[in-house]
């Protein structure tokens, strides 16, 4: 199945929650979500049942790889009752699927041996720096970072791995965190992908002036930690990767690589294989998407899976979003702020 931009479907998104004990002020931000937020009521959550029922179908269009998210995905109760029955799925040639989860990290240590016995297959960490001072201003919530890396080492003993690990970089803020994480995750098994801070949702008050382009994080490695350019590993890969490099410029595998994710300066919609879904079954097929196409109420009509199938297939084939490479031209043209959802409602 592929979409009026000739691009399949492979990877399906999942938020599990519009919540979050974080506050990371880019995402967010504690001035607009108060405790008088009006984040969603129980019922109008996708259960797991239903979820499962929607991801199967997604499924047998082609997807390989889901992945939960939120809001904070450990936050959902039973969670790991969601991750069993997901990785009983199978692909269309009879595969287990690429079954992830991306976390900050925070409820990692208590649940990461649950998490690998329900059949998740690896997460992803978020970690925005390794000073504690700089940690607790950006989760907003005073969290210390040990804690997360305690439940990095959790994760990696109960065999999640490989975990990425992904910082976001926002100018100001934690540019001076780069050269002491790439140093602490070098050889590590574990691969550090740094992101660009993105004009995602409309609370996060972004500017173009807070971003740190990718070439200049890799400039700033290299000078210290030599890297080489890999390969992508396959298509659709949201992260340019760097090796670092051994003493004959060779890529030195025992020291792991980087990973560079710059959703501003260098789009990649070309190969966008992403659809997402949000907590309460809106289906988007852009993060930048000003709206989605309801699921929930398909699902809740009691709709056969004939009439899902034929639903997805719709949305698919008519979609030809490729917001990144029109940002710099829509910003231009009209300086009109675009209505967005926010990521911790769709997920990230
Ligand atoms: N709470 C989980 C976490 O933080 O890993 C999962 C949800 S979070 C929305 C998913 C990812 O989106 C995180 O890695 C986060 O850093 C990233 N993110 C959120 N807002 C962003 C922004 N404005 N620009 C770039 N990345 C962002
Ligand atoms: Fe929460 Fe993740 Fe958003 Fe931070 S990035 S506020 S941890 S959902
Ligand atoms: Fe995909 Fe939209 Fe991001 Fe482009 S802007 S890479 S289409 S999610």
């Amino acid at each position: 199945m592929y979409d009026l931009r000739g691009r399949p479907l492979r990877d399906l998104r999942i938020s599990v929650t519009d919540r979050c004990n974080f506050r990371c002020n880019y995402c967010m931000p504690k001035e607009v979500f108060t405790k008088d937020y009006p984040y969603l009521p129980h019922s109008a959550l996708l259960s797991f049942e239903e979820i499962t029922r929607i991801a199967k179908i997604f499924v047998a269009h082609g997807v390989q790889k889901i992945r939960l998210t939120g809001g904070e995905p450990l936050l959902r109760k039973d969670i790991e009752r969601l991750i069993e029955q997901l990785a009983a799925l199978r692909t269309t040639d009879g595969q287990a699927l690429d079954l992830t989860l991306t976390t900050n990290g925070s409820l990692l240590a208590r649940k990461a041996s649950a998490l690998k016995a329900a059949g998740l297959q690896r997460v992803t960490v978020s970690l925005d720096g390794l000073d504690d001072a700089v940690f607790r201003r950006m989760n907003d919530v005073d969290f210390p970072v040990a804690d997360v890396l305690e439940g990095i080492e959790a994760a990696s003993a109960a065999g999640l791995g490989p975990i990425k690990i992904n910082m976001v970089v926002k100018r100001g803020t934690n540019e001076q965190e780069i050269l002491p994480m790439a140093r602490r995750f070098k050889g590590s098994g574990m691969v550090l992908r740094f992101i660009e801070y993105m004009d995602v949702g409309a609370t996060n008050g972004w500017r173009m002036t807070e971003v740190v382009p990718s070439e200049e994080v890799v400039k700033l490695i290299h000078a210290e930690l030599p890297l080489v350019p890999l390969e992508p590993s396959n298509p659709g890969e949201t992260a340019q990767r760097w090796g670092y490099a051994d003493a004959l410029g060779q890529h030195d595998l025992a020291m792991g690589e980087i990973g560079v994710i710059s959703s501003v300066t260098k789009a990649f919609c070309g190969d966008c294989n992403r659809a997402r879904l949000s907590t309460e079954g809106q289906l988007y097929t852009c993060l930048f998407a000003s709206q989605g196409h309801d699921l929930r109420s398909l699902i809740r009509a009691q709709a056969p899976d004939a009439d899902l199938s034929s639903a997805i297939t719709r949305i698919w084939q008519g979609r030809g979003d490729h917001y990144s490479e029109l940002r710099s031209a829509l910003a231009a043209d009209t300086g009109i702020p675009i209505r967005r959802v926010e990521m911790s409602y769709i997920g990230g």
